[in-house]
């Protein structure tokens, strides 16, 4: 959502365009089909395009498609910034792999043949030994519930 005042700049932006919507409650309808812009700079960007294409003023239907679709463009890409970029798919750069308790790739714990796995290997030589200790405990946990 963006503020009322932004939202009043970008109908002001669209004067130029043919059948202005009549003062009042067809104006506040566009005001809030603008609104429901994510940030301000998406709310401009559905306005230029509207102002670029069309000869007269828009519906708030065709305003909030427009706005909708900048909007999910925005959410992805932001999104997409913020998802965590690995280097090695198979330890998440974290150096060791495996590791899973059940399941088909059930198996102990080993170093990654990455990089990230020969650091960890030059730092923390224990690193795999130690996890695969606490894997057992819980396998073993995971057993006597079983009997139990
Ligand atoms: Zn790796």
């Amino acid at each position: 959502m963006i503020g009322m005042q932004c939202a009043i700049e970008e109908v002001d932006r669209m004067g130029g365009l043919n059948y202005a919507p009549p003062e009042g409650r067809a104006t506040k309808e566009l005001l809030q089909a603008i609104m429901t812009a994510d940030t301000p700079q998406i709310a401009s960007a559905a306005i230029s395009l509207w102002i670029e294409s069309q000869p007269k003023f828009p519906t708030p239907s065709e305003i909030r498609r427009i706005i909708s679709e900048k909007n999910s463009e925005h959410r992805e890409r932001v999104n997409a910034e913020q998802r965590p970029q690995h280097n090695c798919s198979e330890c998440q750069d974290g150096g060791m792999r495996g590791g899973k308790l059940q399941g088909r790739a059930a198996g102990p714990w080993e170093f990654c043949s990455c990089r990230a796995g020969e650091r960890l290997r030059a730092k923390d030589p224990q690193a795999v030994e130690e996890s695969n200790v606490i894997r057992e405990k819980l396998l073993g946990m995971a057993q006597t519930k079983a009997v139990a």
